[in-house]
């Protein structure tokens, strides 16, 4: 079993056709510019809307362990005294207590994408397993794999590429296509802005290349960080160099309305608001692209 925090059907953005998007919880990184914060704990984790909350205090009465206070600014928990059992979200009229992060075998996960099978057959979609990391659940990932690949659906995986080239390669060799991140070339910058260096995700991603898999490869845009002429230029160069090159780079500008997911974890102070890309940036990095051959463009 592993973590699964959020499951999205009817996907066009995830990879070709409709896709059915299986979320699974946990990432290695920690991008200051990450619009899932809910994605990076491979745990449980329990989020609290105080603007839904109307002090029915059904929450503090269920729970067992009196983790629960209503309080002024309304409902806060005792991190100590907190099993996460999810007994108060189940109770919590108005959803303003919930959980993230639930325990799926793989014959229910399964079971869920099967339910997709017309449209992903009609769309020539399928299923995209996505993060946090999903390579960060390497063998439970696997196993979804060959379950999908025995049912014939299409596999999709999004990754960040931060994992052994072991790992990434017996990922690669279950499923057909790969959405894969690219953030910033500098180092120094990488590891400042999430946490590692990119030296493995890059080296990965040239390895990947020389394997069958199609690949989008993935860049979200945030401006003063990773826009500038050089930065461009150095991933276009180095996209170039691989042995093959993606179907599209995607470009992903950065929006920060992850700020009340923030709130709602009790993580605000987490919370760094980055500067968005104006359309006259967007523009000047897909040309940049273009001027060196690669075929980009904005979302997807
Ligand atoms: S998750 Fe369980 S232990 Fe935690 S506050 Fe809710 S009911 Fe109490
Ligand atoms: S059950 Fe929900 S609405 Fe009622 S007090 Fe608790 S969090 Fe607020």
């Amino acid at each position: 079993m592993s973590l699964i925090f959020d499951v999205k059907r009817y996907a066009i953005n995830d990879g070709p056709g409709i896709r059915i998007t299986i979320f699974l919880k946990g990432c290695p990184l920690s991008c200051v510019w990450c619009h899932n914060p809910e994605s990076i704990e491979k745990r449980v984790e329990k989020l609290f809307t105080r603007s839904k909350c109307i002090g029915c205090k059904a929450c503090v009465e269920r729970c067992e362990n009196h983790a629960c206070t209503l309080t002024k600014e309304g409902i806060l928990t005792d991190t100590n005294a907190c099993l996460l059992c999810g007994k108060c979200a189940e109770v919590c009229p108005t959803g303003a207590t919930q959980m993230s992060g639930m325990q799926y075998p793989i014959e229910e996960i399964m079971a869920i994408i099967k339910k997709e099978t017309l449209v992903m057959d009609q769309s020539e979609g399928g299923v995209t397993f996505s993060g946090g990391e999903p390579l960060f659940h390497h063998e439970f990932l696997v196993k979804l794999l060959d379950e999908c690949g025995k049912e014939e659906i299409h596999r999709c995986v999004d990754t960040t590429g931060f994992t052994s080239a072991k790992k990434l390669l017996e990922v690669a060799s279950r499923c057909e296509h790969f959405l894969y991140d690219l953030k910033v070339m500098d180092d120094e910058k990488h590891k400042q802005y999430t946490g590692v260096s990119n030296a493995q995700i890059l080296s990965n991603l040239q390895l990947l290349a020389s394997t069958d898999v199609n690949i989008n490869i993935r860049i979200p845009l945030i401006k003063g960080l990773n826009d500038d002429d050089e930065n461009i230029h150095q991933t276009a160069l180095f996209i170039n160099a691989l042995h093959k090159k993606p179907l599209m780079v995607n470009i992903l500008p950065y929006h920060s309305i992850a700020q009340k997911k923030y709130e709602k974890l009790g993580r605000i102070e987490k919370f760094i608001k980055m500067e968005e890309p104006d359309i006259a940036c967007q523009k000047r990095v897909i040309s940049l692209f273009e001027s060196h051959g690669i075929k980009a463009m904005i979302g997807g």
